[in-house]
């Protein structure tokens, strides 16, 4: 899962990163509120962690600005103790959930995979789009009597596109959500993963395709027939 973690306190952040890191999020971290607010938007996120006092731009409005542009992430908030409002704002706002400072981590994360499971998930791990069933906990893809196991990276895609179904996504987009901003992976990979993934969907014979739509980027699509 790709999270984001809107923190300007130097300690603070890095320990969460860490924390979070060996959890097996993959974690980008801002210090900035309004770099914050940008990367939100990118929609790219599975979680978002949002503290409420940043530069720039504080959490509130990060998250306002964020739900008005149809970002629809779950996002949770840090509040200080001090600011007794911040609760009742920040579930106002569009926050889904808010801890109080200080918290103990097991709290975080127990929120964290609470919030993760209220994304895009059923209950028991699985998701569905057409004709298949990708389980998360065991990185099957499965349609019918047939199953085949997933990569990461097969399962990160097919799991965005079942995200996201009915619109098309960019590579560029694809790329980010599967590497990271950092990453140098050039576009081509993005195609790379996409023929292994349509291998993997040939193999269990799904009529569920991911479709190129040229010059623009992919889509999942299912065939009634
Ligand atoms: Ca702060």
């Amino acid at each position: 899962m790709r999270l984001l973690l809107v923190e300007d306190e130097k300690r603070m952040a890095q320990a969460l990163c860490e924390i979070l890191r060996q959890e097996k999020y993959d974690v980008d971290h801002y210090a900035d509120g309004l770099d914050g607010l940008y990367a939100v938007e990118t929609g790219v996120y599975d979680l978002v962690i949002l503290d409420v006092m940043l530069p720039r731009k504080n959490g509130f409005e990060i998250a306002q600005e964020a739900r008005k542009k149809g970002i629809k992430t779950p996002i949770l908030m840090l509040t200080a103790k001090s600011e007794l409002d911040d609760k009742v704002t920040g579930l106002d706002c569009g926050a889904d959930d808010y801890l109080t400072k200080p918290f103990m981590t097991m709290e975080l994360l127990a929120r964290l995979r609470a919030l993760g499971r209220r994304n895009i998930n059923t209950p028991d791990g699985t998701l569905t789009f057409g004709d298949i069933t990708l389980n998360k906990d065991t990185s099957m893809l499965i349609c019918g009597e047939n199953s085949v196991r997933l990569s990461e990276k097969e399962l990160r895609i097919l799991e965005y596109l079942i995200a996201n179904q009915g619109q098309i996504l960019t590579r560029e987009q694809l790329a980010v959500k599967i590497w990271g901003y950092d990453s140098d992976t050039e576009y081509n990979n993005v195609e790379v993963y996409m023929s292994f993934a349509r291998k993997k969907l040939n193999f269990v014979k799904a009529n569920t395709e991911i479709k190129a739509v040229r010059g623009i980027g992919y889509e999942l699509r299912y065939d009634h027939v």
